[in-house]
């Protein structure tokens, strides 16, 4: 297998084969157009085309309903983390509130305190970020302007299960990395958001879905450039928006759409590869330590630990050598994690996890 098929990142991250080559010919020259998809305009009707065509993909994956509205922006989740109590931490509401379970929602939380009163719901701090808290058992003011909660930990490898009930508050959740990889419920949220570089394409483009009635609570006089409304009512188009990223999206929706067949079809091929990881692991327990509490442990993200901590570069090195690349742990709790997103495939799963056996059994 090739390295890109072996590509266990932790994002950006693995694409499909299939884009890839597709995305290849759209460098030299779109076969709709002739001209390279780094040369097209943003005003063009093929770019329109492209962008409804990535709305409408979305909106029948997920089944979205028009109470919500579809914007691609640019900034990644950072500006999201911003973004969202600028325009959502309204007056007359009580202030936000937050749940910080590990380093992605640890930013958020940060980024929301430097932009208005807000409130930790629940912090895993004191566990070390090995557990989630039950979402509809959190006491919070039922006037809060929003619940704000990253639904995977990319970092530690914890994701909450799929939220059934919406709670009392706007449900709000950073979805970066687990967006498409399964099935959920949307009307259970007021806004859901997602950077590409994980299951959607490459960085450079960040989906939101945001219900429309919440639009109504943006106070006026944000700078342009921030306010939801400008990115809905300018159809995602108000500035030059990241056309190459948009169209590898549009591409990555019509793989799971018309390739993969849909997200039910897509969570169960992403079940089978986690466990795989997982029975791995837990069968070289005396040796091996996963992050996460069993319970919340990531069907993306699996980040572990060798008891011995010389063998985690080791093992970096060891898989390296197979074309297995990616497995660094993220930098603030170091470790080992392997990715899993929709677009690693099993068989990559089952070289990862033959790697590792062999390199236990090598140093056990
Ligand atoms: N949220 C989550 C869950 C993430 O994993 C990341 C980055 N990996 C971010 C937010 C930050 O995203 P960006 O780099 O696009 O700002």
């Amino acid at each position: 297998m090739k390295s890109n098929e072996l590509n266990f990142s932790g994002g950006p991250g693995a694409l499909p084969e299939t884009v890839l080559e597709q995305t290849r010919v759209a460098i030299s020259a779109l076969p709709e157009t002739g001209i390279s998809v780094l040369g097209m305009s943003h005003r063009s009707d093929w770019f329109r085309a492209i962008l409804d065509e990535a709305e409408q993909n979305l909106r029948a994956l997920l089944g979205i309903s028009d109470d919500y509205a579809i914007t691609f922006q640019q900034g990644g989740s950072s500006l999201q983390f911003a973004m969202i109590p600028m325009n959502f931490a309204a007056q007359g509401f009580a202030p936000p509130e937050y749940v910080t379970s590990g380093y992605w929602s640890g930013r958020a939380t940060a980024e929301a305190a430097r932009v208005t009163a807000m409130n930790v719901a629940w912090d895993g701090h004191a566990t070390g970020y090995r557990q989630l808290p039950a979402l509809d058992q959190l006491d919070i003011s039922g006037s809060a302007a929003y619940l704000h909660y990253v639904s995977n930990e990319t970092v530690e490898g914890l994701q909450f299960p799929v939220c059934a009930e919406a709670p009392p508050v706007p449900l709000i959740a950073d979805m970066s990395s687990d967006f498409l990889s399964k099935p959920f419920r949307p009307d259970t949220y007021s806004m859901i958001y997602a950077h590409a570089q994980k299951n959607l394409g490459p960085a450079g483009v960040t989906v939101a879905v945001i219900r429309r009635s919440l639009l109504e609570r943006i106070p006026d006089g944000l700078p342009t450039i921030l306010d939801f409304r400008t990115h809905v009512t300018h159809g995602s188009n108000y500035n030059t928006p990241p056309v190459f990223a948009i169209y590898v999206l549009t591409l990555i929706t019509r793989w799971l759409r018309f390739e993969v067949g849909g997200l039910h079809a897509m969570q169960r091929i992403n079940e089978r590869k986690a466990r795989r990881v997982y029975d791995t692991l837990d069968a070289l327990c005396d040796n091996v330590t996963v992050h996460a509490d069993r319970r919340w442990r990531s069907q993306m993200n699996v980040a572990f630990k060798f008891a011995d901590s010389r063998l985690d570069d080791a093992f970096i090195e060891a898989a390296r050598e197979q074309g297995i690349v990616g497995l660094e742990g993220h930098r603030s709790i170091g470790g080992l994690r392997a990715s899993l997103y929709n677009a690693v495939t099993e068989q990559a799963v089952d070289t990862l996890t033959n790697a590792l056996m062999e390199f236990s059994l090598q140093h056990a």
